[in-house]
């Protein structure tokens, strides 16, 4: 393959951007223009109910050089399944992931097409320093970050998002990866190959409010903890051990006053144990359904989206 000829594709997964996609639109197309390579921009619209939709398709129409395609998802399915829906239909070889509100400067392209002209198989964005985030969400993504290091056995690195190139052969690989709960960033840490980190200023949202918030953020923690890895279940068990070491004492403590003519008294004691034991069996339990259920998911084996219509492909 010669680069120079080589056919970049950029995604930009959007839920409800009406206030930056013109601009967002504006700096990528400055920036491809610049690149001198033959490219295409996938927006997915992930089931927007604003007008990202009918400003998707002014760009469209106002798209003189036949770059802008558009896949429209029938409702919202998530971040990671819009960007997944965006990569099946890239033909590029190299792809592009990068979010819509301009928190990842769309500049660092060249930058990352030069690395992966080196020969990098995945340019990955790290965040130097995230802008406009507030501390609890800094905190949360750190330690986020660092449990999911011990408890998966890969090591997916530390403040990275889904800001990334990657060459055509990291693509069909993961296009060759059907699971249903997503998590990108450490698939393609799975993955392995030769990467690359690029150091960059994560700068704040152009304009609007995250589509993240608290819960769906946990939600995306619990996905990617529990798709990487089967600690938790060990954790379950060893609680298991843990409580049941801990019962002993307390049966031996009991035996040991009853022997000496003091026996223990009161049902305080055996309330606490009651509620403890129960409260790790019910944690356990609870560990155990999740990966139940998101076994049940996987063998429905239900299509991961389901597209209203796309533009601009040929
Ligand atoms: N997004 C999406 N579907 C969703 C939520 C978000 O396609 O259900 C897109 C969103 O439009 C943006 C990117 O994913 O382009 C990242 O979302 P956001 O900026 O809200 O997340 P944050 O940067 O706050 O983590
Ligand atoms: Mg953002």
């Amino acid at each position: 393959m010669k680069i120079n000829q080589s056919f970049i594709s950029v995604i930009v997964p959007c839920y409800n951007e009406e206030e930056v996609i013109n601009h967002t639109h504006k700096r990528l197309t400055a920036v491809l223009s610049k690149i001198k390579m033959k490219c295409e921009i996938i927006y997915v619209s992930d089931g927007s109910d604003d007008k990202t939709n009918s400003l998707l398709e002014k760009i469209h129409l106002n798209d003189n050089n036949g770059i802008v395609k558009i896949v429209f998802l029938s409702r919202n399915f998530g971040h990671q399944i819009a960007i997944t829906a965006g990569i099946d239909y890239a033909k590029g070889d190299a792809v592009i992931l990068i979010d819509a509100d301009l928190q990842d400067p769309p500049e660092l392209i060249p930058t990352m097409i030069e690395k992966w002209k080196e020969g990098y198989r995945v340019v990955y964005g790290q965040r130097k320093n995230r802008q406009g985030e507030s501390r609890f969400k800094l905190f949360t993504a750190k330690y986020f970050y660092k449990t999911l290091t011990y408890l998966s056995d890969i090591h997916i690195p530390e403040d990275t998002g889904d800001f990334r190139l990657m060459d055509r052969k990291v693509v069909d690989v993961i296009k060759s990866m059907p699971e249903k709960d997503r998590f990108l960033r450490g698939m393609v840490a799975w993955l392995g190959f030769n990467q690359f980190a690029l150091k960059y200023d994560r700068v704040e949202r152009y304009a609007g409010e995250s589509k993240y918030p608290f819960w769906k953020m946990v939600k995306f923690s619990i996905d990617a903890i529990l798709s990487f890895s089967i600690k938790p279940l060990r954790i379950a068990m060893l609680l298991g051990f843990t409580s049941s070491i801990v019962s002993l004492g307390g049966i031996l403590y009991a035996i040991t006053k009853w022997m000496i003519g003091t026996p223990v008294v009161g049902w305080t004691l055996m309330f606490i144990a009651i509620m403890f034991f129960s409260g790790v069996q019910l944690i356990s339990l609870g560990v155990i359904g999740e990966y139940i259920g998101r076994s049940y998911s996987e063998t429905k084996n239900r299509p991961l989206y389901v597209i209203d219509k796309k533009e601009g492909f040929i």
